[in-house]
């Protein structure tokens, strides 16, 4: 995490800040997750150098470099075309190999290109993704926080068997909710 430069994934305003602990916004009412989460939530993945990541909620693109810098591949989706937009051209800029961006209704997932050994849900969800779950390669982990808007909590599912799934759940937190369809700008 200390060798991504966090403030390029910032607005200028915030970009004092952008070594502290804490989460901003990044257009259209998303936020940056803060870094804990982004720790928390990478190391639940326990990633894997060439690991096939999904991640569901591009957003600034800052825990997709993460993942690349973790030496993963990464593909990232998000439902908002503006974000979607600035990720794609600033991850492109800074030169990071391994991250390819999709402008898409996450909650289908990738079909196309699963399985993924890993997939990580950066925004809260009110229910489980069964969809994603079912993207999962045999031994992959799913980490998605599930609550309602004030609250959820960090799950990791991991796919045993082709039907058989473990769920261990983790600490609260509080993400910027799951939507469902896309919102063009
Ligand atoms: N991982 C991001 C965190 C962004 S906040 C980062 O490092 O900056 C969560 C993001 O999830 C928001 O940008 C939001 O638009 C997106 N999102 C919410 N529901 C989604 C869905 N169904 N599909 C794709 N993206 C979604």
């Amino acid at each position: 995490m200390l060798a991504i430069p966090r403030h390029f994934f910032l607005e200028k305003a915030f970009e004092e800040w952008a070594y502290q602990d804490k989460a901003f916004p990044i257009g259209n009412q998303q936020t940056i997750s803060q870094p804990f989460t982004v720790a928390y939530q990478s190391q639940l993945l326990k990633v894997k150098k060439r690991d096939k990541i999904l991640e569901i909620g591009t957003g600034s693109g800052y825990q997709a470099a993460v993942l690349a810098m973790m030496g993963a591949r990464v593909y990232t989706v998000e439902r908002q075309e503006l974000l979607h937009q600035r990720a794609t051209i600033l991850l492109g800029k800074m030169g990071l190999k391994g991250i390819r961006t999709y402008f898409r209704d996450g909650g289908n997932g990738l079909p196309e290109f699963a399985p993924f050994e890993k997939i990580i849900v950066t925004a809260g969800s009110t229910e489980m993704p069964e969809e994603l779950k079912k993207q999962l390669a045999i031994g992959g982990h799913l980490v998605v926080p599930v609550g309602d808007d004030q609250s959820q909590r960090m799950y990791r599912v991991t796919r045993i068997a082709e039907t058989e799934f473990k769920e261990e759940v983790f600490d609260h937190f509080r993400f910027v909710p799951f939507l469902k369809g896309v919102n063009k700008s």
